[in-house]
């Protein structure tokens, strides 16, 4: 009696969930490798003043086609412009890190405009206020915010006046959207712990925000920094079929450029840790690491390359030990 009312109400359910099985089946959004967050748990967080929050009339903003249905929004003027890619799809845009609340509200309202779809994910390259400022813009509009898991605790720990992520991944997260497909990938930590270097496998296309350089030298003293992480994300970049890459400022770079990156980081780090093996002081070793002609024609070289010193001083001196 037991097991033929089980059987009745499994064919029950199977009858009446069909419907809306085939309905699923029919919708092309997907992600793949998700995990969700419960935004409750951070209802009553703290956060800071939104500093790049205030509207400023005279930022500039673009939009402009990278191919097809890939696009390359900016905002500031070189060399304080900060990027990311958006794809259009019919079912909706992605957008890659908003940067400021100011260009997120223009950006949002401009998709909108242009093509006539709604935000339906933003990816932050990571949780960094300056690439993540404006998630909350496109979040309160129904977008779903998306960061490597790592990302999460920065953004709250930090008391970033940004959106809560909706949505997390460790290693590798895939979004399939209106017949088109992203893929976020976590590398290693390179600049922060929880980076997603994103690629478009149908336009050749890859986000490498504040990893890559194109011809510019990276910025500072290698801010939460991890050397050997870098490197490897370098390393994986370079194996990927692209020739397309934003680096979240500046102009797109090359994969050429990511190599002569790349060259220049070894190089750094093989200075600076032959000079401290040699005994040399601060004092004495930022006058003794040498660059390449090539460097010295870098965007930023005069601001940067004692910064740049500085940062791999730091981080050399921290995974070294010696005799004791
Ligand atoms: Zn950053």
């Amino acid at each position: 009696m037991i097991s033929k009312l089980i059987i009745f109400r499994v064919l029950f359910l199977s009858i009446t969930l069909l419907p809306g099985l085939s309905l699923l089946a029919q919708k092309t959004d997907s992600l793949i490798g998700a995990e969700y967050v419960d935004k409750s748990l951070y209802k009553t967080r703290e956060v800071l003043p939104d500093v790049y929050g205030v509207p400023e009339a005279n930022l500039e903003k673009n939009l402009v086609q990278v191919k097809g249905n890939l696009y390359r929004h900016t905002n500031g003027t070189l060399p304080a412009l900060h990027s990311g890619l958006v794809l259009i799809t019919k079912e909706g845009a992605i957008v890659i890190d908003p940067a400021l609340t100011q260009a997120a509200i223009w950006l949002n309202d401009e998709i909108k405009k242009r093509f006539n779809v709604p935000v339906k994910y933003v990816i932050l390259t990571h949780g960094h206020y300056d690439h993540a400022g404006g998630s909350q813009i496109f979040q309160q509009a129904g977008a779903k915010v998306i960061v490597q898991k790592n990302g999460l605790e920065a953004i709250i720990g930090e008391k970033l006046p940004v959106a809560v992520p909706d949505i997390v991944y460790e290693k590798q997260l895939t979004i399939k959207l209106g017949s088109e497909t992203v893929i976020l990938n976590h590398i290693a930590p390179s600049h922060s712990n929880n980076m997603s270097v994103v690629t478009f496998p149908g336009y050749k296309a890859m986000q490498l925000t504040d990893i890559g350089e194109s011809n510019t030298m990276p910025y500072n003293d290698f801010l939460d920094f991890y050397y050997d992480g870098w490197i490897e994300t370098l390393d994986w970049a370079l194996k990927q079929d692209v020739n397309y890459i934003d680096v979240g400022h500046y102009t797109p770079a090359t994969l050429e450029n990511i190599k002569d990156l790349r060259e220049y980081m070894i190089d750094l780090h093989a200075q600076v840790l032959s000079l401290v093996r040699q005994g040399q002081s601060w004092d004495q070793l930022y006058r003794n690491v040498k660059f390449s002609n090539k460097v010295k024609k870098w965007g930023g070289f005069d601001s940067m390359s004692k910064l740049n010193i500085a940062g791999m001083y730091r981080w050399v001196t921290n995974h070294r030990r010696g005799v004791w």
